[in-house]
């Protein structure tokens, strides 16, 4: 067994939201822990997973990608295994065992596993070639095969499967993306927005499917093809699986903690175990995941408080949070309600020529939804109408100009 001390907080995984725990963690005044120790399934201290879309466009290098030098570590007194994955919790001894064997005393655990590419479950995908989109290594891959082979097929047209395809085809390859709702980004925006998306790749030079799912991909050793759902084959080289995710739960349900869909946390983000938390893609909370990682961040400012502060009350409470596309020239922003129901009101504004389009959805003179395509300069600003609930009937004829037009007004 390695070495103990009284108070030692572990933390089963390194990504995004464990870092800005442990960030958080460092400048509290008052730390009940002698020792922090990290376990982590990836071989790479946490990186900034969002920009793995750039890396693989050529738009960033992975240097950049790094969250702290190895030596903020140190300086904090935090312990980081990696690629040194927790294996088993023992939660009466109150252990953690790793897959090197290495066994580890906690007074708090963390788990922080994040979540996986979802598996559709098709015949053919474990054929080589045929992969996820999520972490440096599947960046890493991704990039070699773009260099050696031509055709990819991408499943998925949401954001992760837009921007896989996009960097592949800036890296040279030709991409077919396949997409089984009625238009691009169908969470994200409404039909015209996913219309003029579906364009705009189009035009430069991705291959778009929609309405139409993969049933087998068929290979050998190698993936060779995808079979859709019409008997069409689809002949490639690369097939990325970007269809949503799975959150990483294994771990928890072993040993024994309440899980659903994910890890089910309290407003503190503490599971079934008092003296377990669970937080960022991993975690549910009342009936809601996370794919994002703002909420993450925001469990991340909950989580230090109370692991700092027993009488302490901050309570994490999910918001709106709005999302943009990472593919350069293509601004995309979209948050909140994105297609009108019986009791929402649309004020649409579009501009044919530049492509440019606004769509603002509003219930009882309050701003629900705002879908923004080719300007999105006043995402923000309708954002935090949207958070603030304000009445917008004093400038509502102004709202689709933005910010400047309704303060003026
Ligand atoms: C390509 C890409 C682009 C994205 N773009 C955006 C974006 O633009 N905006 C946005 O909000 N979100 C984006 N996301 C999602 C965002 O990255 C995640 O929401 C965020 O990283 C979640 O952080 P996390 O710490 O919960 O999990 P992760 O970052 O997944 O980290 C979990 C870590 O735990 C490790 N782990 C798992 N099991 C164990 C174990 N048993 N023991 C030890 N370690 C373990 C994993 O190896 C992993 O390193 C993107 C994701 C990808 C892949």
């Amino acid at each position: 067994m390695s070495a103990q001390a009284e108070q030692t907080l572990v933390i089963c995984g390194h990504g995004m939201v464990a870092q800005r725990l442990l960030e958080k963690l460092v400048v509290q005044p008052q730390r009940p822990f002698e020792r922090i120790v990290v376990f982590n399934g990836e071989a790479s201290p946490a990186y900034n997973r969002i920009q793995l879309s750039a890396l693989l466009a050529g738009d960033a290098n992975e240097d950049s990608l790094q969250l702290q030098q190895p030596d903020w570590y140190r300086h904090n007194n935090i312990t980081v295994n990696q690629g040194d994955p927790v294996t088993a919790i023992n939660r009466e001894d109150r252990t953690v065992t790793t897959a090197s064997g290495q066994t580890q005393r906690y007074t708090s655990l963390v788990l922080a596993t994040g979540s996986r590419s979802a598996s559709l479950g098709l015949e053919g995908e474990s054929l080589e070639g045929v992969m996820g989109f999520r972490d440096l290594k599947d960046t890493r891959q991704l990039i070699q095969t773009s260099q050696r082979h031509r055709r990819a097929v991408v499943i998925g047209g949401g954001f992760l499967g837009l921007e896989a395809a996009e960097g592949l085809r800036s890296r040279g390859m030709a991409v077919t993306v396949l997409h089984r709702g009625s238009h691009l980004l169908n969470r994200q925006l409404d039909e015209t927005g996913g219309a003029l998306l579906e364009q705009a790749l189009t035009e430069r030079g991705l291959s778009i499917r929609t309405q139409t799912s993969p049933v087998a991909l068929i290979g050998r050793n190698l993936v060779r093809a995808v079979q859709l759902d019409d008997e069409t084959l689809i002949s490639t080289d690369l097939v990325v699986i970007a269809a949503g995710i799975t959150p990483n739960t294994e771990l928890a349900r072993e040993a024994g903690l309440d899980c659903e869909r994910a890890i089910r946390v309290n407003p503190q983000l503490q599971t079934s175990d008092p003296q377990i938390f669970a937080l960022g893609e991993c975690c549910q909370l009342e009936n809601q995941t996370f794919g994002l990682v703002e909420p993450g961040y925001q469990q991340a400012d909950v989580l230090a408080q109370v692991l700092c502060h027993s009488d302490s009350q901050a309570a994490f409470a999910p918001s709106t949070i709005p999302t943009r596309l990472k593919i350069s020239g293509i601004p995309i922003f979209s948050c909140g309600q994105t297609d009108a129901d019986a009791e929402t009101e649309s004020v649409i504004w579009q501009d044919y020529d530049t492509n440019r389009y606004c769509r603002l959805l509003i219930r009882d003179q309050r701003l629900t939804g705002a879908v923004l395509f080719g300007e999105t300069s006043d995402g923000p600003w309708y954002n935090e109408r949207i958070q603030q609930a304000d009445d917008i009937s004093p400038y509502r004829a102004h709202l689709a100009f933005g910010k400047h037009y309704c303060e003026a007004a």
